[in-house]
């Protein structure tokens, strides 16, 4: 009779969020879904969606919720997140509101993870400083940016980072941004490590010339991509093995245009899926993703690894079943 027990446990965690809500003065709601917080549109019901405003207060909820301890997953503008469609058993520490105000100090800027990433880029180039302008049509915020090493066009986050701020101990620490491997589309942050700001060095340079960059990238980009539409960006990160780019080998194969259920392999990029109506399922996007592996499996050897992370759904946590706190799958 496990069920009894995980409900107690159930309710002794939902009175230790309410609790740590109430204390802290932070935002803690029940009944959101990844449908409403993700750029695909699909996902199922969260537990909890907990959503600090500053940087201390983060810091501090975070600690709050390893104390007791209870899982809990770092949600920026979920533009990167392909949530399954079952209930998800954990909280959902969400940084939208972890906004702040941009600090320009000389070549230097200083920014809250939970900033747009388009927008600090627009800042950047009204000051007169240069490095980000490629990423300036990445959607998303700046903490999923750091996560992943957003990039585009030549430029990475990773490489204009001087610092990172993260939440240790229930404290904001700096950690030099050289400490941290920037790799392609992955960086070395350790799983359950809440990433709060980071501080930026930019090169001074034309404003007028930075903007004509940013304009440049902004229309290859709507001219290869898919506008408007629900997506993830590229679903898959492009082969190291291979010469050709994943898009150009699944548009090669003819699934353009590729339907299953509510899901579609863009016709403007095949690296992209796209989702389609009000029920739209994680689970056709899934399908049509494992499908279009299986293909470039088959006919070019080439195991495709996720740009997008799988977010499972998971059963409640018994009491004894607390050790993964803190889940992060890729
Ligand atoms: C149309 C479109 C085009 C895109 N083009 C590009 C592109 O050109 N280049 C590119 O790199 N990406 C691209 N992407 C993907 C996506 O925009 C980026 O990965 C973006 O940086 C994700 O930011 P986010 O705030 O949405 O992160 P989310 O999707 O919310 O999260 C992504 C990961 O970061 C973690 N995370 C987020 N915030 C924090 C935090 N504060 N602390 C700890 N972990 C955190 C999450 O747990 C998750 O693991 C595109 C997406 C779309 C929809």
């Amino acid at each position: 009779m496990t069920q009894p027990i995980e409900k107690t446990s159930i309710q002794r965690r939902d009175a230790a969020i309410e609790e740590i809500g109430r204390k802290l003065k932070v935002r803690a709601e029940r009944g959101r879904r990844f449908a409403e917080l993700t750029s695909l549109r699909v996902g199922g019901a969260i537990d909890w969606v907990i959503s600090p405003e500053t940087e201390g207060q983060a810091a501090t909820v975070v600690a709050a919720l390893d104390a007791v301890p209870i899982a809990w997953r770092a949600l920026g503008s979920g533009s990167n997140v392909l949530a399954d469609d079952g209930e998800h058993h954990y909280v959902v520490l969400s940084l939208k509101e972890l906004k702040g105000d941009v600090k320009f100090d000389g070549v230097r800027v200083s920014v809250s993870a939970g900033y747009s990433l388009p927008r600090l880029c627009v800042d950047a180039a009204r000051q007169g400083l240069s490095g980000i302008e490629g990423l300036g049509g990445i959607p998303g915020t700046v903490g999923g940016a750091l996560w992943m090493n957003a990039g585009a066009y030549g430029h990475e986050i990773g490489t204009v980072t001087e610092s990172v701020r993260v939440a240790r101990d229930g404290l904001v620490a700096k950690i030099p941004g050289h400490s941290i491997s920037w790799n392609y589309r992955r960086t070395s942050f350790k799983e359950g490590e809440l990433l709060l700001g980071a501080t930026l060095i930019l090169q001074p340079d034309d404003p007028e010339k930075i903007r004509e960059r940013m304009e440049e990238a902004k229309s290859k980009r709507l001219s290869t991509q898919p506008h408007g539409g629900r997506s993830a960006g590229c679903f898959f990160k492009n082969p190291p093995e291979s010469a050709v780019g994943t898009g150009k080998l699944i548009d090669e194969m003819g699934m353009k245009g590729e339907r299953r259920g509510t899901a579609i392999v863009s016709p403007v990029h095949a690296n992209f899926i796209v989702t389609d109506g009000e029920d739209a399922r994680a689970s056709d996007a899934l399908q049509l993703a494992e499908e279009i592996r299986e293909r470039v499996k088959r006919e070019h050897g080439i195991d495709l690894e996720y740009e997008v992370e799988l977010w499972r759904a998971n059963q409640p946590e018994s009491e004894t079943d607390h050790e993964d706190a803190t889940t992060k799958e890729q």
